[in-house]
């Protein structure tokens, strides 16, 4: 994309109100806009992030079987009376109708989810099953102040599964383990990751959280280090010790839920009289988990993890663009050909299928400079009269300080080989 076409602008000025590092350094790189508190628009830089992000956990959902479906944001009362979640779920924002009946806005999906499959899952042999969607959710949270991280209105990837037997759901909740450490890993979170153990409601003696190591987190986390997994503090009072190996040395971290695993096992399917027939033709609940994943909150944590004092340092995967293109010309400069230099490296690595911010703005090399490194795409390619008089252009990657002359007539190929 030519950066010149781009409609939004970095810019320095960020209201007071946002305290929020992640949200701070959205707006100043033009990826999101602030409509109020927990409440934002994704901009084509931040847009792009945001899906690419839900494109791997999309991925990574459909190779453990998940099945993609959307559902309604509005959710008609009696389905969350059903569940006796109409009073009790604190967070739902509630409006009326013309017909006068009365929704919440969905902020979490069972009770959507649950009568849905029951109009199509009769027998054992109809199960287990892996439903999936991304979707926008609304939570009237009290404190929106953290950016990406709290939103009132945020995006979130909820799995349900449904089984035969806790057995079933248990083999299926350790690969959703697995496909989230995948996730994070393409995210670039693998290294700030904990499996935590968290307390499990009703229905397990834990439910599983996924917590990444960050100073802003909202979290406190106690880690083992023996077993690379950690306790979150809701529970530790009675969870003093590691619940792998009785460690009782555990490293008190401040971290973000990323992620959050759940067994409901009959807890909704009872109150929707969610029966399947059994082998021996009788009838039993369905068993079910809960699998969500927030990639705003992702985002705004890949942000509060992967920064310098210049901007945002992308891993590769979820960057807007994989190579920022600097064209920096002078007035006085002796090489007229620079424009086409600039717009043939470009053209050739868009051919290539490498995605470009190609900075052909009439704005001055500082700027250029400063904007590329707050965006934060992982190559910088810059073409200069210094580097044209080389017949090369610079390459430096974001994460790097060291820069290299690479020949104009290498360059695409350098870079179809850098990823
Ligand atoms: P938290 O404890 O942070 O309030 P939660 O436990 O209520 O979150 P879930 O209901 O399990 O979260 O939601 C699944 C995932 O959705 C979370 O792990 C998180 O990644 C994301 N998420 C939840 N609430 C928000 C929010 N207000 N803004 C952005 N992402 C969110
Ligand atoms: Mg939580």
């Amino acid at each position: 994309m030519r950066q010149s076409e781009l409609f939004t602008k970095t810019t320095k000025e960020i209201s007071k109100d946002e305290t929020s590092f992640n949200a701070r350094t959205l707006i100043r790189g033009g990826f999101i806009d602030k409509v109020a508190a927990g409440i934002y628009t994704f901009l084509p830089l931040g847009h792009r992030v945001h899906e690419k992000i839900k494109n791997i956990i999309r991925e990574e959902m459909n190779a453990i079987g998940g099945q993609e479906i959307l559902m309604p944001a509005l959710i008609p009362k009696e389905l969350l009376e059903a569940t006796n979640r109409w009073e009790n779920f604190d967070v739902l924002f509630k409006l009326s109708g013309a017909d006068k009946k009365e929704y919440a806005l969905g902020a979490t999906h069972e009770e959507i989810i649950t009568p849905l499959l029951k109009k199509h899952i009769f027998s054992y042999k109809d199960l287990p099953k892996f439903v999936y969607q991304i979707q926008t959710k609304f939570r009237n949270e009290l404190r929106a102040k953290a950016g990406l991280l709290r939103g009132r209105e945020f995006s979130m990837k909820d799995l349900y599964s449904f089984h035969t037997s806790e057995e079933d759901l248990g083999e299926y909740y350790k690969l959703a383990q697995k496909a989230y450490f995948k996730i994070f890993e393409r995210c670039g979170l693998l290294d700030l990751t904990y499996l935590t153990f968290a307390s499990g409601g009703t229905f397990s003696k834990y439910s599983h959280e996924f917590q990444a190591l960050s100073e802003n987190g909202e979290d406190l986390i106690h880690i083992c280090d023996n077993c690379n997994i950690a306790v979150n503090k809701e529970i530790i009072e009675e969870q003093k010790v590691c619940p792998s190996c009785g460690n009782k040395k555990l490293r008190e971290e401040k971290a973000i839920e990323v992620g959050n695993i759940f067994k409901l096992s009959n807890r909704f399917s009872k109150d929707f009289g969610f029966q399947y027939t059994d082998e021996n033709g009788g009838k039993k609940d369905v068993i079910m988990g809960c699998y969500g994943m927030g990639p705003s909150r992702i985002m705004g944590t890949i942000v509060e993890a992967h920064n310098d004092d210049r901007g945002i340092v992308w891993p590769e995967e979820i960057a807007p663009f994989v190579a920022s293109l600097l064209k920096i010309k002078n007035q006085k400069s002796k090489i007229k050909n620079i424009d086409e230099i600039c717009d043939k490296i470009y053209n050739d690595l868009q051919s290539k299928g490498i995605e470009v911010l190609y900075d052909d703005r009439d704005v001055g090399a500082g700027e250029k400079f400063a904007d590329a490194d707050l965006i934060g795409c992982p190559i910088r390619i810059v073409v200069s009269e210094k580097t044209l008089n080389k017949n090369s252009v610079e390459v430096k990657r974001r994460d790097s300080e060291e820069a290299k002359l690479v020949g104009v007539s290498e360059v695409v190929n350098k870079i179809s080989n850098f990823q």
